[in-house]
């Protein structure tokens, strides 16, 4: 019943919630494996980390290219000789009306929130196989649980986290699955929301956002379960959340 000494990488680990979950794992002695875009902020995280006394390793990471996800789990493979935990959590969140017609955010959010996902699971599942055990966690949202207006897409490819989720539990026996679906949490998400009336609406929303590290709470309790336990779902609001 132990977080110590599990090898986990972390999708989108540069910010918000996978900066917070990577450093609450380190801490509890997992060997983390950072991967982003913005390498500058993961050698900070990192750094920060080793010099706290935890074991962390780096990779650039775009989740929307199948071929730096193999490489980046094979990466944490070859660092610490195994993985135990692939956390999927790279998102974006670009929300606007689907009048507007932004497709190309649209296909962003595809790319990054369901193709990185398949990815990553792409990536760990012959792992695991072959190991005879491993954990997914996918950060889906409480947007995988209903829709509102702006967040169409949005809601659409946190559902199908939920989907993929479910399905790949199923099929596997010694696999454990588990969905996170946060509530408003603060973090860089929605920076790229470029339709006024949606940012509006978040930033009255963030009021009351809970820090980054509730979040990575409930991703570490699920992680220090024992091997026959799997947490399938939590979901994790402020408790001041309206819905
Ligand atoms: P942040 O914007 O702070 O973090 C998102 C992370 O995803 C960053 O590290 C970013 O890194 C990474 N990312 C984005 N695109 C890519 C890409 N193509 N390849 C690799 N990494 C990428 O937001 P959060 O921490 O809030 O988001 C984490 C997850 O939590 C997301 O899946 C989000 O949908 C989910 N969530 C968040 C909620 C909230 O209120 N904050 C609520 C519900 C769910 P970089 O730009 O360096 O690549």
């Amino acid at each position: 019943m132990s977080i110590e000494g599990k090898v986990i990488t972390i999708s989108g680990a540069s910010s918000g919630i996978g900066e917070a979950t990577a450093r609450l794992l380190a801490d509890k002695g997992a060997h983390v494996v950072l991967g982003a875009r913005r390498t500058d902020r993961l050698d900070a995280i990192v750094k920060e980390i080793a010099a706290a006394g935890g074991s962390a390793r780096s990779r650039a990471l775009d989740v929307t290219s199948r071929a730096d996800m193999e490489a980046f789990v094979a990466f944490a493979e070859r660092e610490f000789g195994q993985v135990d935990v692939v956390v999927n959590n790279a998102g974006v969140m670009p929300l606007s009306p689907m009048a507007a017609g932004k497709v190309e955010e649209w296909d962003r959010m595809l790319d990054v929130n369901v193709r990185g996902v398949l990815y990553g699971i792409a990536a760990g599942l012959p792992r695991f196989k072959r190991q005879g055990f491993g954990h997914f966690v996918n950060v889906s949202s409480i947007g995988g649980l209903y829709v509102v207006p702006t967040a169409a897409v949005y809601c659409a490819t946190k559902f199908a986290v939920r989907a993929i989720s479910d399905g790949l539990r199923q099929e596997n026996d010694d696999v454990r699955v588990t969905v996170i679906s946060p509530g408003v949490t603060t973090s860089e998400l929605g920076s790229d929301i470029t339709e006024p009336s949606a940012r509006a609406m978040m930033d009255d929303y963030r009021k009351i956002a809970l820090g980054a590290d509730a979040i990575a709470r409930a991703i570490a309790f699920a992680i220090q379960q024992p091997a026959d336990v799997d947490v399938n779902e939590i979901v994790v609001r402020p408790t001041a959340s309206p819905n």
